[in-house]
């Protein structure tokens, strides 16, 4: 019987810590009682105690697979630095060092095994001769395709379960939205799993988003005022990261560039001047960061629009991991939309990726708190405005929407939650196109309750009620808005709703650059 005392002991005596940080010891207790599990954690929330330390207490082996080899490493010294055997088996390694772990697995001298999906077949022969004990996979948001970081070597994991029918399964993943959730589940052909959510609130992180006009300028003069405070500003393209970060040098910045086309030699110097403050900035593109434990990341910035909020929010989840005050600054341009959306419509899942994109594109342009939107979109609900983002410190003009909302979400429940949102500005301003008079929308309450608004407006309204968390919008459902809970509080327990007003500027010039 393990008790609550003996995980406390094990963490204090192997991993040095006094108490769990929240639904650690959750997970922990369902992988022990051989359920699988799926956690979701932001980015240092400590998920790789959820198997390291069951990995102690069982008899067998556990099995991590994770994707990035440098992450492997780390893990695998930081483990054996507090005493605990472990190795990894990737394709990094000449074959006689990996015949050599393979011997100590089998001797039964290692209690955990890091192996990169490509290296698993490699362990067949292996597994006939050992108990695995846990299987963890760790990011496991690269299974699915509808995930922001898709690995088609993860897709082959679903025989784990049917290799191991016993063997509890644990997925851990710092980013994935509910649909994606869904997918690890079923992918994995993980059974009846327990799935607990961390919370992804990072309160001290500020958020903040500016148009791109000369964002060199505005870069350097965020720099200059805090010249002992080092950042990450990430770009899109390789060629931006060394451009930026020779303009920065050149104004006497301590910058590097840092992309998966330079040599392994130079990145991992790069790296190793960065987590010891020997260096202040690195314009980065997104291949940095992954694995990276540096505590005091003062800001991050974005240079460019992200792809999505999964990648934005594991972005700007690299500073402050001190928990102290740190700054996050996006900057917004109409050109960088313009790419994104060419690229995510000529890559894989075209459809998904470009809504995600657009979901970004509304985060920026947010007129009500953006930390709500965030979590909203990680499937949080909060109630509260955060105080800490540039729309609560500047707010905007509101006005009692209460009426609008009514009729929006009216109209969201008369389409049955089955029509994406262009189609319910439609049926609100009681538009007779070819699709309303096919399904005989014109014939249902609320059809042209709104026709005093403009097609603009409504749109914009609609997206502020997204952005606040009254419905949502199902990528993986052709776009479908969906209610929220709170909806039901509007339209049935008099809930008022704030919305703000719509600026009458063309919106498609706001943020354009000039650079
Ligand atoms: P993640 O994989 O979720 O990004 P890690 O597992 O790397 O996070 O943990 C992040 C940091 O938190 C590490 O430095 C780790 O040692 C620390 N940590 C994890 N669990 C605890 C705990 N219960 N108490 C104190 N520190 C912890
Ligand atoms: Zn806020």
């Amino acid at each position: 019987m393990i008790t609550s005392t003996l995980l406390h002991e094990t963490l204090k005596i192997n991993f040095g810590f006094e108490k769990f940080r929240p639904n650690q010891e959750k997970i922990i207790n369902s992988i022990l009682s051989g359920k699988d599990a799926l956690a979701i954690m932001p980015t240092g929330g400590g998920k790789s105690i959820c198997f390291q330390l069951p990995a102690l207490l069982f008899p067998g082996v556990t099995i991590v697979i994770s994707p990035l080899i440098a992450l492997m490493k780390d893990q695998v010294d930081s483990l054996k630095a507090n005493g605990i055997e472990a190795c990894y088996i990737n394709s990094s390694q000449s074959s006689a060092e990996q015949q050599e772990y393979i011997e100590n697995i089998i001797n039964q001298k290692i209690k955990l095994v890091y192996v990169a999906p490509e290296s698993l077949a490699y362990l067949e022969n292996t597994f006939s001769q050992i108990t695995v004990s846990l299987i963890a996979i760790d990011e496991a948001h690269c299974i699915s395709s509808w995930g922001h970081d898709f690995r088609p070597a993860y897709t082959n994991l679903g025989y784990l379960k049917k290799r191991f029918p016993s063997t509890p399964i644990l997925a851990l993943t710092a980013t994935a939205d509910k649909a994606t959730r869904e997918d690890i589940s079923k992918q994995l052909n993980l059974t009846s799993p327990e799935i607990s959510i961390s919370s992804f609130d990072r309160k001290n992180l500020s958020l903040e988003v500016r148009p791109a006009l000369d964002r060199v300028k505005q870069i350097i003069d965020f720099i200059t005022d805090k010249p002992n405070e080092c950042g990450i500003v990430y770009c899109l393209s390789r060629k931006t990261t060394e451009e930026l970060a020779e303009k920065l040098q050149r104004t006497g910045i301590n910058a590097k560039a840092y992309h998966a086309g330079l040599d392994n030699t130079t990145r991992a110097k790069t790296q190793d001047e960065f987590i010891n403050d020997d260096c202040q900035v690195v314009c980065a593109t997104i291949a940095f960061g992954m694995g990276i434990d540096k505590s005091n990341v003062r800001w991050v910035i974005h240079y460019n629009l992200p792809k999505n909020i999964e990648g934005y929010y594991q972005e700007i989840g690299r500073a402050g991991r001190d928990g102290l005050p740190s700054e996050t600054v996006l900057f917004e341009s109409y050109g960088d939309v313009i790419q994104l959306q060419k690229f995510a419509s000529q890559g894989l899942n075209a459809e998904v990726q470009l809504s995600k994109l657009e979901r970004m594109k509304q985060y920026a342009d947010a007129v009500s708190c953006r930390r709500k939107i965030l979590l909203s979109y990680f499937g949080e609900i909060v109630t509260e405005n955060c105080g800490n983002c540039d729309v609560c410190k500047n707010p905007p003009a509101f006005f009692d929407g209460t009426v609008l909302a009514q009729k929006a979400l009216s109209a969201i429940i008369r389409l049955k939650e089955t029509e994406p949102l262009p189609v319910i500005v439609d049926f609100l301003r009681g538009s007779k196109n070819a699709h309303i008079l096919e399904n005989n929308y014109q014939n249902l309450k609320t059809y042209g309750v709104g026709t005093d608004v403009s097609w603009y407006d409504w749109n914009q309204y609609l997206i502020q009620l997204i952005n606040q968390g009254y419905c949502e919008i199902a990528f993986h459902l052709k776009n479908q808005i969906k209610l929220t809970p709170l909806a039901h509080e509007v339209l049935f327990n008099g809930e008022k709703v704030q919305l703000t007003t719509i600026q009458k500027e063309n919106a498609a010039d706001k943020g354009t650059q000039k650079e």
